[in-house]
């Protein structure tokens, strides 16, 4: 499978978030629970240089919560904050406000020793496509809608929102590019909702997520699909799954097609089980 996509204006995009960036004393970092590492931007180390960053792991609901454990652990033993969060009913956001005060406690203690007055600390949110940028956003002041400021050029005028009296965020989110180079990211920011369905093999993509779930989560797939998984190839798993749902195409063929599009959707909704794709020793 070869995965090309990339989001056109990627300079201005770039340089946008460069001149965003200038603003704010600390940037939110959100990634994808279910991917820690495909969910990162290459790039990130160089563009936001010495800027204090918390990492942020949205959708922690669907993500393994063992898997999850490990990956505070890995961070923590590495000195990187990390806090999990779920935007959509708010988990972990007390937690994240009170991280991010204390990022900022020394910066604006030395500015106070120095007489400069205390001012509410500025933030802003990053992250790719898809991770929750808006629903955090939404979640965090409380307002329905979240101005749309993604496209280049549109966000001259800047928009604080103020979350509280000690923290201020620019209601316009910096959008990132995944890596692409590396197919394995691909079809990982794929599974989660990064990169468009339409421009995938789904049921390539989907066997490629039988090899995974068999080898990691092979309860879970039996109990939800009422398979016996025994070194049976992924399309032939696939094609037992689309008899036993009763997918059929012409002639009474497995009807792979549908089946991978409700694989896909059990596995997005962790209807499976809750799935993480990657673990931290293989960071
Ligand atoms: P953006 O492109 O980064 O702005 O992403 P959106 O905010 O539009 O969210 C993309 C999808 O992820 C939407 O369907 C959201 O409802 C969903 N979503 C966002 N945050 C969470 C979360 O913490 N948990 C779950 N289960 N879904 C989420």
């Amino acid at each position: 499978m070869n995965i090309n996509w990339y989001p056109g204006h990627m300079a201005k995009t770039r340089r946008l978030l460069s001149e965003n960036l200038k603003l704010v004393d600390i940037v939110i970092e959100l990634l994808d629970a279910r991917v820690p590492i495909s969910s990162q931007n290459p790039d990130f180390n160089g563009i936001f240089n010495n800027k204090k960053r918390v990492k942020v792991f949205n959708k922690s609901d669907l993500a393994d919560p063992e898997i999850s454990a490990q990956w505070k652990k890995y961070y923590k033993d590495k000195g990187i904050p990390c806090i999990f969060i779920n935007s959509r009913n708010g988990n972990g956001f007390k937690l994240l406000l009170s991280e991010i005060e204390n990022q900022l406690e020394e910066k604006f203690e030395r500015d106070a020793r120095r007489g400069i007055l205390k001012r509410p600390i500025r933030a802003m949110v990053v992250g790719i496509p898809n991770v929750g940028k808006s629903t955090f956003i939404n979640r965090l002041t409380g307002r329905a809608a979240t101005r749309t400021g993604d496209r280049p050029g549109v966000t001259r005028n800047k928009q604080w929102i103020k979350i509280n009296k000690k923290i201020h965020l620019l209601d316009t989110p910096g959008i990132l590019w995944p890596k692409f180079e590396d197919q394995k990211i691909g079809c990982n920011l794929a599974l989660t909702g990064a990169i468009k369905d339409e421009i995938m093999d789904l049921s390539d993509l989907t066997c490629q997520l039988l090899d995974f779930i068999t080898c990691n989560y092979k309860e879970q797939l039996e109990n939800r699909f009422g398979i016996i998984v025994d070194n049976q190839k992924s399309h032939e798993l696939l094609d037992e799954i689309a008899l036993k749902r009763g997918h059929l195409a012409d002639a009474g063929a497995p009807d792979t097609f549908k089946t991978s599009q409700i694989i896909l959707d059990e596995f997005r909704g962790a209807v499976i089980g809750r799935i993480t794709l990657e673990k931290p020793k293989n960071y």
